[in-house]
C-alpha cells in the first residue's frame, strides 16, 4: 500500500517564478509545485496544503504555530507517514527548527525549499521536493526529530544553517555534517540524532531579541533594549562567549530587571563557555548570571528562548535546556 505523505506548501523561491524579460523573481498567482508533484511521485499518495504563500522574510512565529497546529490536526486524523514543507530558504531553518521543539511525533518532518526558481535554468525545486518526499517515506527517517532536506542531503533542524547567498549546496551542518544523503536507489542514514527536545506551547508572543557583538561594542543598545518591552535577549559574543568591558553595565542591567541573557559564539563552529577569567570575559558573565547556549546559531538560540518562555520555564529550566 502506497504510503500517504502530508505537503505543505507555505511559498518562498520553490513556489515562485522568474520574469524572463526583468530577471525578478515573485510568487506566482497558482503554485508552480503542485499540478507537477502528483505526477511524478508514483510511491506516495500526496495530501496537499496552503495555508498560505509567503517570501520566508514574511514568516514569523505566528506562522511557524499555525504550521505547528495545521501538522497535528492533519496528522491525528488522517493516517500519514510523513510531512513535507515546502519553504523560502532565508528563514527555513528557524521554522525547521521551531516546529523541531514543538512537535512531538515519531513520523518523519522534512523541511525543504530552493535557490532557483520554477522555470529558472537549473532550477532546484522539483528535485528537492521530490528528494524530500522519499525521507520522509523512509522508516528510517522516523524518530529523528524535524530534517531538513535539499541538494541530496539530509540535515537535523537542530544543526543546519543556510550558509550562501545562492549556492545550492547553501544548507550546511557546520561542525557536525548531514545525517544522510538521498541517493537515486534511496535514503541512506549515517548518524542517529541524540536527544529530542518538546515543548508544549500556545503562544508566539514573548519578545526576545537578538544581537551581534563587535570589537568596541559598549552598553548604549543594551540600554535601549532594557527600556523596551523585552522578555529575552539572545548575544552573539565573541569567540568563546566574551564580550568587551564596556558593555558589563549593560548586561548587568539587564539581568537586575530578570531579563534572561543567552550567550552563542558569533563563531559558527564550537560552543559558547565560561572560559576567559579577563575583564569582559565568559567567567565574569557567567557569575553574572548569563546562561551560556550550548552551540545553537543566534537565530535559533533566539527560538529557543522564546518557546522556553512561552512555555513557563523559569531561569533554572532556561540554563538546564541551554546546557542539552
Ligand atoms: N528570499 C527567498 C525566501 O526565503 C529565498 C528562497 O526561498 O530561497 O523566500
Amino acid at each position: 500500500m502506497k504510503k500517504k505523505i502530508l505537503v505543505i506548501h507555505t511559498g518562498g523561491t520553490i513556489s515562485m517564478c522568474e520574469d524572463e524579460a526583468t530577471g525578478a523573481v515573485r510568487p506566482s498567482s497558482s503554485n508552480p509545485l503542485t499540478d507537477k508533484t502528483q505526477g511524478l511521485v508514483d510511491f506516495a499518495d500526496l495530501i496537499i496544503e496552503e495555508p498560505f504563500n509567503l517570501p520566508s522574510p514574511h514568516i514569523t512565529p505566528k506562522e511557524m504555530l499555525d504550521l505547528r497546529e495545521l501538522i497535528l490536526q492533519k496528522i491525528s486524523v488522517n493516517q500519514i507517514s510523513g510531512v513535507v514543507i515546502t519553504h523560502g530558504t532565508d528563514t527555513l531553518e528557524e521554522t525547521a527548527y521551531f516546529l523541531d521543539l514543538t512537535v512531538q511525533t515519531s513520523i518523519p518532518i522534512v523541511v525543504t525549499g530552493a535557490m532557483r526558481s520554477s522555470n529558472e535554468i537549473g532550477s532546484d525545486g522539483l528535485y528537492n521536493l521530490i528528494s524530500s518526499i522519499k525521507v520522509a517515506a523512509s522508516d528510517e527517517a522516523r524518530e529523528k526529530g524535524v530534517l531538513v532536506v535539499l541538494n541530496d542531503e539530509i540535515h537535523t533542524a537542530e544543526n543546519v544553517t543556510k550558509t550562501h547567498t545562492s549556492d545550492i549546496s547553501t544548507f550546511q551542518s557546520p561542525q557536525y555534517g548531514p545525517i544522510g544523503i538521498v541517493t537515486k536507489r534511496g535514503v541512506i542514514f549515517h548518524h542517529i540524532p541524540l536527544g529530542k527536545e518538546y515543548y508544549d506551547i500556545q503562544d508566539v508572543s514573548k519578545r526576545v531579541v537578538l544581537i551581534k557583538a563587535h570589537a568596541g561594542m559598549d552598553s548604549t543598545l543594551l540600554h535601549a533594549i532594557n527600556e523596551l518591552p523585552c522578555d529575552g535577549i539572545v548575544i552573539e559574543a565573541l569567540g568563546q562567549g566574551n564580550l568587551p568591558p564596556a558593555t558589563i553595565p549593560g548586561i548587568q542591567a539587564l539581568i537586575q530587571n530578570d531579563i534572561p541573557v543567552v550567550f552563542v559564539s558569533r563563531c559558527f563552529n564550537g560552543i559558547a563557555q565560561d572560559t576567559y577569567a579577563y575583564l569582559g570575559g565568559g567567567k565574569q558573565f557567567k557569575e553574572l548570571g548569563v546562561i551560556f547556549s550550548n552551540g545553537l546559531n543566534g537565530q535559533k538560540a533566539r527560538l529557543k528562548l522564546l518557546i522556553l518562555l512561552a512555555a513557563k520555564r523559569n531561569l533554572k529550566e532556561i540554563e538546564e535546556a541551554f546546557s542539552l
